[in-house]
């Protein structure tokens, strides 16, 4: 299977080139030449598969480069039961038509662990296939679940230099702990003033910075993403929607061949993007659900086929959705288009403009499968007490937008079939808010004196590395200006 750039000015690579090199030489990202499919009943059959098994199965579709016993090895280790316990992705019966998918049973209590447990073994294995004779920087702009994921992913990973750069107050105070508490020989964390797309506009300027490029290739050294930019980050995230389908035929939710609907709670366009990619492998999916926050440019995107960027960053409970561009939308107008001249043309507007339009026909075939729906901050924690009041099961604040989303595309559409919650974090990571939402906010607990009151008022069992965060101690301390990443950069290798 060869890669292609969504802006068809860069050559087709295979897949170990396209996870080195994380975004291709025109700008553009990586996509597969095709889709293949599987059959319904290889669909049903993954049921009996452990999670690495249909991990494997997944990926070889796509990695070809890749043996199978490889990726069943780096599977087997990424999705271990030391980092993720039993079941790394189960689906939770909250009502008789809504489960949700929990993908937050890792080592960093949020979904990115999925895709960024096993990304640094695809990555030193590509290494290897494609003799990089360089050490890779992995760079990394969070919004605060990315840059904890990619820390503990490749932390010690030999051959590999990881730099993250987060918000200083754009992330929760226990995310926050969880990234300056991080060990090992190899990472480097970094406050910066500004916001997510400040750090993220620093990240790519570096990327696009040649001089800094070669100055580092005379060191020996080349850049690469883990952002969901990278095709390896991608590709991890298509196994759990298979995976959720499969245990919903088994537990009798649904017959094998119905579809079913993915409320997904949406910020670079990552995760529901895979989503999509099951469907075209063969997954039955009527619709998927986009969720957004206040930061609801993707609602507006999918009402009207108009991108528009020109608005005010929201800070909002939710803020690994705070997000004003996302990137994998390109992949998606790749898809529905197959017109990589088009995607480029409208990148290249997004930039000078800040908006783009796709047209009445592919804005059709976009609504064909997805539904867009924003929630605010208050339906937000509404949700959240609700849905403990309700059901007795607490949900984190990205969730809670995902699960609103969701009842709001059944209350205009009537379609009231089985859907799966896409849960991306647990409640814990944002322990205050989430104990203010139940509480109805008078009570203004903070970090771990909410993750402490959090758990006295509901008994959910909090995840035993974030308890060890409070004894831990602080090992990054760097505060800088956007304007100093590059040096940061220099200086850490
Ligand atoms: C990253 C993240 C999202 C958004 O996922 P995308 O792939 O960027 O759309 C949603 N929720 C949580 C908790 C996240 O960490």
């Amino acid at each position: 299977m060869l890669f292609l750039s969504t802006r068809g000015k860069a050559d087709l690579v295979c897949s170990a080139h396209a996870i080195t090199r994380g975004l291709a030489g025109d700008g553009g990202l990586f996509v597969p030449q095709k889709f293949m499919a599987l059959t319904l009943d290889e669909i049903v059959a993954l049921h009996g598969l452990s999670y690495k098994e249909r991990a494997a199965k997944i990926l070889a579709q796509f990695l070809t480069d890749y043996s199978e016993e490889e990726l069943l090895d780096a599977a087997g280790k990424a999705y271990a039961e030391e980092k993720f316990g039993k079941d790394p992705a189960p689906v939770f019966k909250v009502n008789e038509n809504t489960g949700t998918l929990e993908l937050w049973h890792g080592p960093t209590s949020a979904f990115k662990d999925m895709a960024l447990q096993i990304l640094p073994l695809l990555l030193t294995r590509a290494i290897a296939k494609t003799g990089e004779q360089h050490k890779i920087v992995i760079l990394t702009a969070t919004s605060g679940d990315t840059g904890k994921a990619a820390l503990e992913g490749f932390a010690d990973v030999e051959g590999t230099e990881i730099i993250v750069f987060y918000p200083e107050s754009g992330v929760s105070e226990i995310q926050k702990r969880q990234m300056v508490t991080q060990t090992g020989n190899n990472v480097h964390v970094f406050a910066v003033k500004g916001n997510f797309d400040d750090a993220q506009t620093g990240v790519k300027r570096i990327f696009g910075d040649e001089a800094l490029k070669e100055e580092l290739a005379a060191r020996g050294c080349v850049f690469s993403s883990a952002n969901s930019i990278n095709w390896g980050r991608l590709v991890p995230q298509i196994v759990y929607y298979f995976s959720a389908y499969s245990d919903a035929i088994a537990a009798g939710r649904i017959k094998a061949g119905e579809e079913i609907n993915f409320a997904v709670p949406t910020g670079n366009f990552g995760d529901i993007l895979a989503g999509y990619y099951a469907k075209l492998m063969g997954l039955p999916v009527h619709k998927f659900i986009c969720a957004s926050n206040s930061n609801n440019v993707l609602t507006d995107f999918i009402n009207t086929g108009i991108y528009d960027k020109r608005r005010e960053f929201k800070k909002t409970i939710s803020p690994s959705m705070d997000i004003l561009v996302s990137s994998n939308l390109e992949r998606l107008l790749y898809c529905v288009t197959g017109d990589a001249e088009k995607v480029d043309g409208w990148m290249q507007q997004l930039n000078t403009e800040g908006v783009y339009n796709v047209g009445e026909k592919v804005h059709k075939k976009i609504t064909a499968d997805f539904f867009g729906a924003w929630v605010d901050e208050q339906e937000t924690k509404e949700t959240i007490r609700r849905v403990y009041n309700d059901y007795n099961y607490l949900l984190d604040p990205h969730t809670a937008v995902a699960w609103r989303a969701c009842e709001k595309y059944r209350l205009v559409s009537s379609d009231d079939r089985y859907a799966v919650v896409v849960s991306t974090a647990s409640p814990y990571k944002f322990s205050a808010d989430v104990y203010a939402a139940l509480k109805g906010d008078e009570d203004g607990a903070q970090s771990f004196d909410a993750l402490h009151k959090l758990h006295e008022a509901t008994g959910v069992p909090v995840p035993p590395k974030m308890l060890q965060l409070e004894e831990m101690p602080v090992l990054h301390k760097d505060v800088i200006e956007a304007g100093q990443m590059a040096e940061a950069v220099k200086n850490s290798i």
